[in-house]
């Protein structure tokens, strides 16, 4: 059996950003990284169609195309690149121990270092017609789409310190923005109710939901309903910004890695370093604060480094 057991350097699960970037940093240490993809190969930015905002893409790329680069940068450097889901993981809590991991509910690899890449979901309401219009107006990330609705009208759905966030940038680019809060007040910080109420353009429905999105192939008003009176209404938007949190991706780790909360993986000090030697963590899984691809990667580029050199420091 355990001539069976694959035994590697570096393992990075996750294919996002932050997981192409600490390959890219880790094969070219020499630490011939295995990387496993995951259900989304190449991560949040495949569910996107134009990123605007990384460097290097002055006319900007579609999300898809730029996890391909980085990707096939990844595969220059002789990162191996598996499609497959980590099911199971048994870290060793000792310097220098070996970390056990299955991929697929079967096979086995034991690896020195694992850099934890696997990212966060954004959550959305569940309703059918969000779910069909999603990229065709319907969007869970103002600082990425905001700017496809310069001039126009848009709503957000959310009441805490993310929605607040998403509806002031939004309000800066947009005509108009409604904010759908389904309680009597906001979850959000003072200071961001604060900012929400000083907002001219923003306009705050307590004790609102979503009761449908409307449009065929995109996005051209929404049907909200009063959850005190019943009361429903058309409201003509083209933009609906979904605020709602995010899930970190992290169900694998519970009772093994320290998590805050939300479930988001805790990392020491500025480090990738989790409670445990050889364990690092990247990306939007230990990041709650900014969650965007060029944090993401740079954070990918540290946990490369810091398995680097927990290695080099066991020799
Ligand atoms: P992710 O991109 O979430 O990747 C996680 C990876 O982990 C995936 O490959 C997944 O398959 C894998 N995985 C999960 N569990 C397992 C497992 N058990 N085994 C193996 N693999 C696993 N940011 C920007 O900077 N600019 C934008 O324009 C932008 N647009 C966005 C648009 C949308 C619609 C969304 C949802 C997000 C957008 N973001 C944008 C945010 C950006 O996508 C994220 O910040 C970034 O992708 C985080 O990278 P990551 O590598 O940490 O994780
Ligand atoms: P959050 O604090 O969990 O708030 C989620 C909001 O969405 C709540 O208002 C919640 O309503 C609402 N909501 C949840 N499910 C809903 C549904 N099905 N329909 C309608 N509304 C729904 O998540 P978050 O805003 O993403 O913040 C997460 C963490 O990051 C927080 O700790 C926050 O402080 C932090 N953060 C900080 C900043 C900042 O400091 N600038 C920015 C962003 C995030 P209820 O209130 O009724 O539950």
């Amino acid at each position: 059996m355990s001539e069976n057991i694959e035994k590697i350097k570096c393992l990075i699960i996750g294919s996002g950003p932050a997981g192409y970037a600490a390959a890219i940093y880790a094969a070219r240490a020499d630490l011939k990284p295995v990387i496993y993809t995951g259900l989304e190969p190449g991560g949040q930015l495949t569910t996107t169609t134009e990123v605007d905002n990384y460097p290097g893409y002055p006319e900007g790329v579609d999300g898809t195309m730029m996890m391909e680069d980085f990707k096939k940068q990844a595969e220059r450097f002789d990162t191996d690149v598996r499609y497959g889901m980590v099911t199971k993981v048994d870290f060793s809590d000792k310097v220098g121990g070996i970390h056990k991991v299955i991929v697929d509910g079967a096979k086995e690899i034991e690896a020195q270092t694992v850099i934890i890449s696997t990212g966060a979901t954004a959550k959305y309401l569940g309703l059918p017609s969000e779910e069909r219009l999603k990229g065709g107006g319907v969007s869970a990330c103002a600082t990425c789409d905001g700017f496809f609705y310069k001039g126009q009208d848009v709503i957000v759905v959310g009441g805490g310190d993310t929605a607040a966030e998403e509806a002031t940038y939004l309000a800066k680019l947009c005509k108009k923005v409604t904010l759908l809060v389904r309680r009597g007040e906001m979850r959000a910080s003072k200071a961001m109710q604060h900012r929400v109420n000083t907002t001219e353009n923003l306009e705050v429905m307590y004790f609102t939901e979503l009761d449908e999105v409307l449009g065929d192939q995109v996005v051209e008003g929404v049907r909200v309903v009063n959850n005190q009176t019943g009361e429903k209404q058309e409201i003509e938007v083209t933009g609906v910004f979904i605020a709602i949190g995010h899930k970190p991706n992290t169900d694998l780790f519970k009772g093994i890695l320290d998590m805050d909360e939300s479930g988001y993986l805790i990392t020491k000090g500025k480090s990738t370093k989790t409670k445990l030697p050889g364990i690092f963590a990247a990306g939007d899984v230990q990041d709650k604060e900014y969650r965007q691809a060029i944090t993401a990667a740079g954070s990918g580029c540290m946990a490369a480094l810091d398995a680097e050199r927990y290695l080099a420091a066991l020799e």
